[in-house]
């Protein structure tokens, strides 16, 4: 598996690749740079929130979903 999570340069600069495809990452998630945290990196086509143009991967079901039908009782 290659190494895609971010990671400091010896000259002291963060390298974020993008986790899904390993290209320079331009959106950060969970970075938390004073708490030792490189959070998660995305390219731009990567990036999650982005409208999905291509299932990659089946999304997971949300949890605690709620139905319109099949309410009611009776
Ligand atoms: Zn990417």
């Amino acid at each position: 598996m290659p190494d895609r999570n971010p990671r400091l340069t010896a000259a002291g600069q963060l390298l974020h690749p993008c986790r899904v495809c390993g290209a320079p990452g331009s959106f950060g998630f969970g970075v938390r740079l004073l708490k030792g945290q490189l959070g998660t990196w995305y390219c731009g086509d990567h990036r999650p929130g982005r409208p999905a143009h291509q299932a990659a991967a089946p999304a997971p079901a949300p949890a605690g979903q709620m139905s319109l039908f099949g309410g009611g009782h009776g």
